[in-house]
């Protein structure tokens, strides 16, 4: 099992590794290698060079944003999806916007899509936010499909809920990259709950 999470060694950031710990993934070389090879693969070598060079670029500079929106520049994209939670409509115009003003086609679907009851995919009605109430249930799977079906190149993820998150990234054939993680209670800044794990949200994380 690995525990990089919790070494206190850190030998992989060195240019000459050594010391490894005993579980140190590190000492697998042939999935190293092969991992290496993944990278040369046509439909991972611009992309990821690309994606690499934006991080130098805009190096405590460009907002995620900004390097979102360079990212499709770079990679020659001309049509891009942007699958976005309705809580977060506002900001999903923005974004729009912004990428617009780019040069790019943007294809948005809103998490409502559909406009289904939550009951009717098995969600219990006592277990929706106002039970009594229609819900529309977030339909990942669909905005996923939505966007499939018009051939975007790669897509946005704003604002999605954990887990429906996972179910669009499953069924998007494009290349997927989360412009926001929806955190409600932190203004979507999952970190900041990290960053007082100590102390206001000591009780509040478990
Ligand atoms: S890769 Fe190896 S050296 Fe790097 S954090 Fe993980 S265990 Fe530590």
């Amino acid at each position: 099992m690995y525990t990089c999470a919790q070494c206190a060694i850190q030998s992989c950031g060195q240019a000459a590794p050594e010391h490894l710990p005993g579980n140190c993934p590190m000492r697998d070389n042939s999935l190293m290698s092969r991992a290496l090879e993944a990278y040369q693969l046509e439909e991972n070598r611009s992309f990821y060079i690309t994606a690499s060079e934006l991080e130098a670029l805009g190096y405590c500079q460009w907002p995620r944003v900004k390097e979102t929106i360079q990212l499709c520049l770079r990679m020659g994209y001309k049509k891009v999806g942007l699958a976005f939670c309705r809580g977060l409509r506002k900001e999903a115009q923005v974004v729009d916007n912004l990428l617009r003003r780019a040069g790019l086609e943007v294809v948005s679907v809103i998490c409502k899509t559909g406009g289904i009851d939550k009951t009717c995919v098995g969600i219990p009605e006592e277990h929706k936010v106002h039970p009594g109430a229609f819900e529309p249930m977030c339909n990942p799977i669909a905005q996923a499909m939505l966007l499939n079906e018009q051939h975007t190149q790669f897509n946005i993820a704003l604002g999605l809920c954990v887990g429906h998150d996972s179910m669009f990234y499953k069924y998007s054939d494009a290349l997927v990259t989360t412009l926001i993680a929806k955190d409600r209670v932190t203004g979507h800044s999952p970190a900041a709950a990290l960053y007082c794990a100590e102390g206001y949200f000591k009780d509040r994380l478990l």
